[in-house]
């Protein structure tokens, strides 16, 4: 199985990027690309680490876009995780992040929900990025949520108490920081986005790829975005998502993934924009 769509600690996944690859290899996965949020902090020790399990990876990572006060995640495979263009843009997209979190626990301690100062600080480790995964795990550590599910359901989701809309670049912007980055920019589960209309646009300003296969995605959505991307002869990637056993979401882990003809014209496009080609151990 080829998993294109992987987190690990050095965003909101559970597992240790150096430890990724030992659990993938053990529900089937043969090749993956770590897609950590707005960082590309994991890369190094994820890559090092499928070198020594055997298996395929392809430098990746999932950037959140805002479009009219929704986000859209967008992924980029083959990036430069050096670029110093691309650094840059990061770094703003985790203050903003952090900025964001502390409003969400300013909120959640106005309505009586107060969680420790640590649950705002970012992860241990030099660039590394946070979300609202982090304020949920410290809601249940704190007792007042029972899962993650539930913090994001309660308190956290669009429209909940402590929901604090985002603010960042469009999705153009984070179509040419990919580019710049040498990398290919694709929509990461427009099942769950819910952004066709945007789709075709984006298309012909630069979105290369979007995920067909996604552990959110039933199969009558698959069957959709699987027609869309021939229309608009856009690549077809897919992958599971996977945060971690308990984080919180359903994950197919080993179940879905991206077919290898779909995965080595992937790696022709990156290859065709760079002239490092793809970037993959
Ligand atoms: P953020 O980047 O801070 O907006 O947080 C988004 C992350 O939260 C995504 O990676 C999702 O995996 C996770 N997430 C969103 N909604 C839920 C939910 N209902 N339950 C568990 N995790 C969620
Ligand atoms: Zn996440
Ligand atoms: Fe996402
Ligand atoms: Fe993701």
């Amino acid at each position: 199985m080829i998993d294109l769509h992987v987190h690990s600690t050095a965003s909101d996944g559970l597992v240790d990027p150096a430890e990724l690859a030992g659990r993938l290899a053990a529900a089937g996965v043969t090749t993956f690309s770590l897609t950590d949020h707005d960082t590309v902090a994991g890369l190094d020790a994820a890559s090092a680490a499928a070198a020594g399990h055997g298996l395929g990876f392809l430098a990746g990572i999932e950037i959140t876009a805002v479009h009219e006060d929704r986000d859209v995640h967008v992924l980029g495979y083959g990036i430069d995780p050096r670029s110093p263009g691309l650094a840059r843009f990061l770094k703003s997209q985790r203050e903003t992040r952090r900025a964001r979190v502390r409003r969400i626990a300013e909120r959640l301690a106005a309505i009586g929900l107060p969680i420790g100062p640590e649950a705002v600080e970012p992860p241990p480790g030099p660039g590394r990025s946070i979300g609202r995964p982090h304020v949920a795990r410290a809601l249940v550590r704190a007792g007042h949520a029972a899962s993650v599910a539930e913090a994001f359901d309660r308190w956290l989701g669009r429209g909940r108490p402590a929901f604090v809309p985002r603010v960042g670049p469009t999705v153009g912007e984070v179509i040419d920081a990919i580019g710049e980055a040498g990398g290919v920019a694709g929509l990461a589960h427009p099942g769950v986005t819910a952004c066709d209309g945007l789709i075709p646009g984006l298309a012909a300003r630069g979105l290369t790829a979007i995920e067909v296969w996604h552990s959110d995605h039933d199969p009558d959505t698959t069957q959709r975005y699987h027609a869309l991307a021939a229309e608009l002869e856009l690549l077809a990637t897919g992958g599971s998502d996977f945060h971690g056993d308990g984080a919180g979401r359903r994950c197919r882990l080993g179940e879905v993934g991206t077919p290898p003809d779909r995965y080595e014209r992937l790696l022709e496009r990156i290859a065709a924009l760079s002239p490092l080609g793809a970037r993959r151990s």
